[in-house]
């Protein structure tokens, strides 16, 4: 089970898979949008780190901390985003003390709803969301799998729903303003999210 050490870990190896990744997402960005995604996460993420170097909290305070410094640190789109996927998934958290195998779709669901609702997103807009909507269906139908049997599951699928946001005609943020000229490039923010569940995956087995 995912507790608040492992929760601590997958972050700050998620802070410097980012530092690795930064090029990469900013180069993404500068494609579609304005070449800042690598830098805002990098930079927002390092906070993070940084912060959880001495955190002596439960899961659920893990995870506030994580989004009042991503709301504070990253800036752009894609910090408030974040901010509430973790602030909702914070708030899922209450009480509890570890995330198990079955508890995954649930606490992957309070994020998505968190991004959908402050995004004004459906899915299908060439977003993060369309990595994290999945990962819900992904996460409910592995609730039986043993827990790295699910967090690989996991981590494919948001591998795959990234790749599959290259088809996909941007309409929401700054990407929409190439109309159909986005098609063809993958969206920033859906691979950052790949790259969460990527590293929760490889912290975990
Ligand atoms: P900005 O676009 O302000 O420079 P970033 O570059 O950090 O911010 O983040 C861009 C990412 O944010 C996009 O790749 C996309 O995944 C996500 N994004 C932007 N707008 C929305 C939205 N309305 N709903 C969901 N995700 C969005
Ligand atoms: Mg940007
Ligand atoms: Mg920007």
């Amino acid at each position: 089970d995912v507790q608040v050490t492992e929760a601590v870990a997958w972050f700050q190896a998620y802070a410097d898979r980012l530092q690795q990744e930064k090029e990469h997402l900013t180069e993404l960005d500068s494609r579609i949008g304005d070449g800042d995604h690598g830098a805002n996460m990098a930079r927002g993420w390092k906070a993070v780190k940084e912060e959880l170097e001495s955190f002596d909290q439960g899961l659920s305070e893990c995870f506030m901390q994580v989004s009042k410094t991503l709301i504070a640190k990253v800036g752009g789109a894609s910090g408030p985003l974040y901010g509430t996927a973790f602030l909702r998934m914070s708030m899922k958290l209450k009480g509890e003390a570890s995330v198990s195998p079955g508890d995954w779709a649930e606490l992957i669901q309070a994020g998505a709803e968190g991004i959908r609702q402050r995004g004004k997103v459906s899915g299908g807009e060439k977003t993060m969301y369309d990595v994290w909507a999945p990962l819900v269906d992904a996460a409910r139908d592995g609730a039986d799998l043993e827990e790295t049997v699910l967090l690989r599951s996991l981590a494919e699928t948001a591998r795959e729903k990234a790749e599959a946001t290259r088809e996909m005609k941007a309409t929401k943020g700054r990407a929409s303003y190439l109309g159909e000229r986005s098609i063809g490039h993958l969206d920033p923010g859906a691979v950052s999210t790949a790259l969460l569940f990527e590293v929760l995956c490889d912290t975990l087995s």
